[in-house]
């Protein structure tokens, strides 16, 4: 983001007394008070908020003209650490002249406003991105694990309030091992991503649909009862075994086929360990009863 110093610059530059910052050295801390709003005159700034394991996230760097520090001279903490990339000069204001400062200058205040809604808007872009890569499965486009987990603690709190009905399916890929062997990792991922991608289009809007593991997927299906949702999985079931993959034939059933189990809520368990356990019970008795099925009785 580009700063617009054109209308502060001047005004600021009158009101405070200038700084020298040494390279390094820290204007202020994140959570600090906001008592003071600097315009750089000279040298540059980084912003930088704290991160994970002491890390640091550098999220713009300012150059002279810019202006720092005014999002918290309504008195607000600090929302990030201000560090001298060089050697600076700075012209520090007092908030409450920058503040009467605001007061006074109505056209000035407007220029911030829209300044900070833009800033606002691009933050919040980055932060969709960064949330829906944080919580998809780089190769189908499907949940992760760790979404689902959050998701079904949400669905199961909410389905014991209401009443309704909560469903669960894993689904594992029949002899994926031995497809690999015989095709190569790279013609299983592109199974793994459509089958990834059946299973999502047979699945309803608000379904949540994740890739459990390296070749498991689970549906969260709100609202469902078993019968629902052991209709949803034979459905999948037949679509995978439907589907011509290439080097499908050298799978042991001739084609590359899938089983699943299904669990239902509150019947089979009122907790989420042990409603995915059992569905993973279901799963493996579809596996010892030969696979390319699906099992949906309670235990
Ligand atoms: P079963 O019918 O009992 O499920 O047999 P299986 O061979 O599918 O089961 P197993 O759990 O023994 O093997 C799963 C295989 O899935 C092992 C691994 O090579 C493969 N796999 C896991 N993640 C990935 C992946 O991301 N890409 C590819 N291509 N293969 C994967
Ligand atoms: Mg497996
Ligand atoms: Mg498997």
């Amino acid at each position: 983001m580009t700063d617009r110093p054109h209308v502060l610059y001047p005004e600021l530059a009158r009101l405070g007394h200038e700084l020298e910052v040494p390279e390094g050295a820290l204007l202020w801390k994140e959570g600090d008070p906001g008592d003071s709003v600097m315009l750089l005159l000279d040298g540059e700034l980084e912003v930088v908020n704290e991160a994970a394991q002491g890390e640091e996230v550098l999220l713009r760097i300012v150059q002279p003209g810019g202006v720092v520090g005014e999002m918290a001279a309504g008195g607000a903490p600090r929302s990030a650490s201000i560090r001298a990339r060089t050697y600076c000069r700075v012209m520090r204001v007092p908030s409450s002249d920058f503040r009467a400062l605001l007061r006074a200058r109505p056209d000035i205040l407007e220029d911030m406003y829209w300044t900070q809604v833009e800033r606002v808007r691009s933050l919040t872009r980055q932060v969709t991105r960064t949330h829906q890569r944080a919580i998809t499965d780089p190769l189908t486009r499907l949940y992760n694990f760790g979404f689902f987990r959050e998701r079904l603690g949400l669905e199961l709190e909410r389905a014991r309030e209401t009443g309704d009905p909560v469903a669960l399916v894993m689904f594992d890929i029949d002899h994926f091992k031995h497809y690999n062997d015989q095709n190569g990792h790279q013609e299983g991922n592109v199974v793994l991503t459509r089958v990834a991608e059946l299973v999502r289009e047979i699945g309803r809007r608000g379904d949540v649909i994740a890739r459990y593991g390296g070749e498991e997927f689970v549906a969260l299906l709100y609202g469902a009862a078993r019968d629902e949702a052991a209709h949803f999985a034979s459905i999948v079931r037949e679509k995978v075994e439907q589907e011509r993959f290439p080097g499908g034939e050298r799978q042991p059933g001739g084609r590359v086929t899938i089983s699943g189990g299904v669990a239902a809520f509150p019947e089979d368990a009122g907790e989420e360990e042990p409603l995915i356990k059992a569905a993973d019970a279901n799963l493996y008795r579809a596996k010892q009863g030969g696979r390319n099925r699906v099992v949906s009785d309670p235990a």
